[in-house]
């Protein structure tokens, strides 16, 4: 921490650092309530991960239910105002999810984020808090123009990494010593892709597949049956999977790099566009800039050779291109922050449900390891699970929130919950309860005294899901 100097000064009721899933939704929740919110980017656009082409996951869960509601609604209905693709799709393997075409979520986001009335920073990085006691004051941002003092009430963690949160000492959730982090990915794109001999595919060889990971998904069909159904969706959605001899010969003999899946799912009909995510490396820590910047030309190398791959040996793939790479690698896991309750791999396997849930997760527990290695656990009976808010408090802290991928978890829960789905539910609960942390009449908000009931009205009338999804 250092002390507030005589620098460049802006005030704000709540600041949210990160524009990732939780940084959006949670600056849209707050600034729709009429608090003066901004919202501080390292990067140049808005949306972090939701711009890869990925899925949101842990919005439906495996039974077919929605669980996420709100500000996720509002950015999918833009989506498909403008024509945008957007699909709920079922995997045929764990989990049901969305897809939607990237590049018309680029535009959705930032049209949602101003029409709210958020103060955008872009390329301003946080880098470090101001204040003492327990207290972030204000946040101390670098950017082209210089460094500034942003102050607020209540301050948003939602920079994946938790760099408030360790900025303003909070403890961070330890890792065994064994537990390596998850890899980081280079997501890529590939468009002109023929959906129908790909899926023709997969009727004449289902062994290549995965498929029918949780019973309730299975339903008691055969490996036959599910590629029938994954036909009969008519969606480039398919997992070749590391241990069907299609991939694991190419691993064996050099033709792929070892990885457990190649994930292929849809992001546009009209350009006949799939998002590839298979690519990995894995690294001590991804916050160690340098080695995260070697990890790209290897990453890099692997998308040339996985695209290379699918056009030769996946029917449909022949004549795609490369169309998009991520605009930055991926990574799934840094810091998780000490909160006043830490979500467990029993909460999230038995789909616990608490009084003070304000957000639901219900993507299985997926944690990928190095090489061809993934932890796949299914929630009890396709259902979900509630983040209580006690998960988005940090210990120690009075005016500190965090949501995303930072939020207080053990390691598998964390695996399960890290995804989008959940990411956008937690923003806009965080965002919430800053609002109505807002409303205390003192210098001093405290965040553990907004009222649950409160909170999960307000959530709920803004479209939350909080109840129910068993
Ligand atoms: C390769 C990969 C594949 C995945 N696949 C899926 C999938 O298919 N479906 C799914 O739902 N989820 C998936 N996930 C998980 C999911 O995408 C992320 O966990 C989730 O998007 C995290 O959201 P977030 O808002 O916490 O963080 P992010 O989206 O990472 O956003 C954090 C933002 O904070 C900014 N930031 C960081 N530090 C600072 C700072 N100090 N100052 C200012 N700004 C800062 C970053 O630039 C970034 O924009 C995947 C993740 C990866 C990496």
């Amino acid at each position: 921490m250092i002390s507030s100097k005589a620098i460049d000064h802006q005030n704000f009721d709540i600041i949210i650092v990160g524009a990732g899933s939780a940084g959006i939704a949670a600056a849209i929740a707050a600034a729709r309530r009429g608090a003066r919110t901004a919202l501080v980017e390292a990067g140049g656009m808005l949306g972090g991960e939701l711009l890869t082409g990925m899925t949101i996951d842990g919005a439906i869960n495996a039974r077919g239910e929605q669980v996420s509601g709100g500000i996720i609604d509002m950015l999918l209905e833009r989506c498909e105002a403008m024509g945008g693709f957007v699909r709920r799709l079922n995997d045929w393997r764990l989990i049901q999810y969305i897809a939607y075409d990237p590049e018309i979520m680029k535009i959705a986001i930032p049209q949602l984020v101003y029409e709210a009335g958020v103060k955008v920073f872009l390329n301003t990085f946080a880098e470090d808090v101001v204040g003492g006691r327990g207290r972030v004051d204000g946040v101390i941002v670098r950017n082209k123009a210089g460094r500034s003092l942003l102050s607020a009430r209540v301050v948003i963690d939602c920079s994946g990494d938790g760099d408030i949160c360790a900025a303003a000492g909070a403890r961070m959730l330890p890792r065994g010593a064994d537990e390596r982090l998850q890899p980081v990915s280079m997501m890529f794109r590939m468009a002109g892709v023929e959906t129908a001999p790909l899926l023709d595919f997969v009727v004449d060889h289902p062994e290549y597949f995965a498929m029918g990971e949780s019973e309730v998904i299975r339903g008691g069909r055969s490996d036959n049956e599910l590629a029938e159904e994954i036909r009969r969706q008519g969606q480039p959605c398919v997992f070749i999977k590391s241990d069907g001899a299609l991939l694991a010969d190419a691993i064996a003999n050099g033709e792929m790099y070892p990885t457990a899946l190649v994930m292929i799912q849809p992001t546009s009909e009209a350009r006949r566009e799939v998002c590839i995510n298979s690519t990995r490396v894995t690294l001590d820590d991804p916050m160690h800039t340098t080695d995260l910047a070697a990890a790209l030309s290897e990453l890099t190398r692997q998308v040339d050779v996985c695209s290379r791959f699918l056009r030769a040996k996946v029917p449909g793939f022949a004549n795609a291109t490369l169309s998009g790479l991520a605009p930055r690698i991926g990574i799934r896991e840094t810091r998780r922050v000490a909160g006043d309750y830490v979500l467990t791999v029993d909460d999230v396997k038995a789909g616990r449900k608490v009084p003070d849930g304000v957000a639901k997760g219900c993507h299985h527990i997926d944690i990928h390891g190095e090489g061809a290695g993934q932890i796949r656990i299914a929630i009890a009976d396709g259902g979900s699970y509630d983040i209580p808010y006690g998960s988005l408090v940090p210990e120690h802290l009075s005016n500190v929130l965090m949501a995303g991928r930072c939020f207080s978890a053990d390691r598998p829960a964390h695996g399960s919950a890290r995804v989008m789905g959940g990411c956008l539910a937690m923003g806009q609960a965080a965002g919430t309860a800053a609002t109505i942390a807002c409303r205390q009449n003192s210098d001093d908000i405290d965040v553990r005294k907004v009222g649950i009931e409160e909170l999960r009205s307000e959530l709920k009338t803004a479209g939350a899901i909080l109840e129910g999804v068993h």
